[in-house]
């Protein structure tokens, strides 16, 4: 290599190093939110469905300067987001939803772009944007409180939770056995087995639509953590964490090392490295499930929220620096409702936020709320009744048969007991429309989520 080759060589890695960008952009919400089917669209609309008729408001795409993404090499730091697999299940026949992701995972991706002026656009022929997307369970986040919480707190606010209306039917077994319990045995064994009674009743309301509130967050999904004694875990009744014996002991223990050694690290290690972070809500299904469980969503919502507020008091700050920018709250699967009423469940996602996002105590972070759709499952159109346009959406429901229906208003306030007790909402599952690989994957404002988080980082 000549000497001026070198010197062009070296003026060519200085300006691409000083120009390359690197985003992290974490993806969260509550199990069931639609994380799985987000990554997936996400990734492959960055990949497979960069064309102005597919993502209209996205810039980059549009102004046709979007020269591609491809996959990155992986880190073996983190488990890989399964994309390929979950690809293959909507192409199945008939289409299936991919399986939800448990734990955390992680995709990298490298956007290659032409920059639209000034200086980068003059000395590169392209940039590039590495994005990296992490996926974690929300009910990492529910953890949070638990640092401001002594054991005995927590196991007020547990029963508290569990003597709640769409709650009590199945606390009743384990309630029974802490009626029972010898608070001075703390043997291994016999922990262990009061653990996974409360473990078996864990995963019962994980399946129980509107229980929202699960804690602590790992003991469903331990993963490496699997077998640490601090996951031994469980709430004794209130009354009983006041005493002084050995079981109290022990479980204060095993609590107070989850706060130092699960919860924090995740906060320092994983969140603070964050960037970036879109948290999906739920909220259709929430309305489906009926009063307790709109109102658990939004005490576990507000809960959530405590992650991102940085405020210099907030116990964060106290943590770490959070560099978070952007934070999108996003009502998933709005395609279950039709198009003109995605406003009202806007407003219904800012209502159960508690606060106009826009006077907001997130100093740093800009936010933006909207209803998506990642991976659509219906089309939306007109039929005709007595003569007038009612909007509709026709798809296909979980038991194959085809359908067609007004899926009723979304309100845009969170609706009281009275209106619950009036009127049963019921937004119907239903299967991804059909899709072929060289297709793009339809959605509803993913060009508008991709505009928002990497729209600035790609002019
Ligand atoms: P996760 O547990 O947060 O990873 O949630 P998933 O992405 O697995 O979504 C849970 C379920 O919600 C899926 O199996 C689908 O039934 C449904 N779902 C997710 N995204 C969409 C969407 O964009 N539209 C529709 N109609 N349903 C969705």
């Amino acid at each position: 290599m000549s000497l001026l080759q070198k010197i062009q060589q070296q003026r060519h890695d200085l300006t691409h190093r000083a120009f390359d960008r690197h985003i992290r952009l974490g993806v969260t919400g509550l199990s069931g939110s639609g994380k799985t089917a987000f990554i997936t669209s996400l990734v492959h609309q960055l990949t497979q469905g960069d064309e102005p008729a597919n993502l209209p408001f996205f810039d980059v795409v549009r102004e046709q300067r979007y020269l591609g993404g491809k996959l990155a090499a992986q880190l073996p730091d983190m488990p890989r987001f399964p994309l390929e697999q979950n690809l293959q299940y909507l192409q199945q026949q008939p289409p299936q939803w991919p399986p939800s992701t448990v734990g955390s995972s992680r995709l990298g991706l490298q956007l290659r772009y032409k920059a639209a002026a000034g200086l980068r656009a003059r000395l590169q022929s392209h940039s590039e944007l590495a994005l990296d997307i992490i996926d974690y369970p929300g009910e990492w986040l529910l953890d949070l409180p638990l640092l401001e919480m002594s054991y005995r707190q927590w196991c007020e606010f547990s029963w508290q939770l569990f003597n709640r209306e769409h709650r009590t039917t199945l606390a009743q077994p384990f309630l029974q056995q802490l009626q029972d319990v010898d608070l001075t045995n703390d043997g291994e064994l016999y922990v262990q087995q009061l653990t996974d009674s409360y473990k078996q009743l864990l995963q019962q309301y994980h399946d129980l639509p509107g229980a929202y509130l699960n804690q602590p967050g790992r003991l469903l999904v331990p993963g490496q953590l699997a077998g640490a004694p601090m996951l031994q875990l469980f709430p004794l009744l209130p009354q009983q964490a006041e005493q002084n014996t050995a079981l109290v002991a022990k479980l204060t223990q095993h609590y107070d090392s989850y706060r130092k050694h699960v919860i924090k690290p995740f906060y320092r290690r994983y969140f603070a490295a964050l960037d970036r972070q879109v948290i999906l809500v739920d909220c259709l299904s929430a309305l489906n499930a009926g009063y307790a469980a709109t109102q658990e969503l939004q005490q576990a919502l507000r809960l959530i929220l405590q992650s991102f507020n940085y405020g210099p008091s907030s116990l964060l700050s106290r943590l770490f620096k959070p560099q978070i920018s952007k934070v999108l709250f996003a009502a998933s699967k709005a395609d279950h409702a039709t198009p003109e009423q995605h406003k009202a469940l806007t407003l219904l996602l800012q209502q159960l936020l508690q606060q106009p996002l826009k006077h907001s105590q997130y100093q740093a972070a800009t936010t933006e709320a909207m209803a998506i759709a990642a991976i659509r499952a219906s089309d939306s159109g007109f039929v005709r009744v007595d003569g007038l346009a009612q909007p509709c959406i026709s798809g296909t429901g979980l038991a194959q048969q085809a359908l067609t229906y007004f899926p009723g208003e979304v309100p845009a306030t969170v609706p009281d007991r009275a209106l619950f007790a009036a009127h049963k909402f019921d937004f119907i599952p239903l299967r991804p429309l059909p899709w072929q690989d060289g297709q793009a994957l339809r959605h509803v404002r993913m060009d508008h989520v991709l505009q928002f988080l990497l729209g600035d980082k790609l002019r």
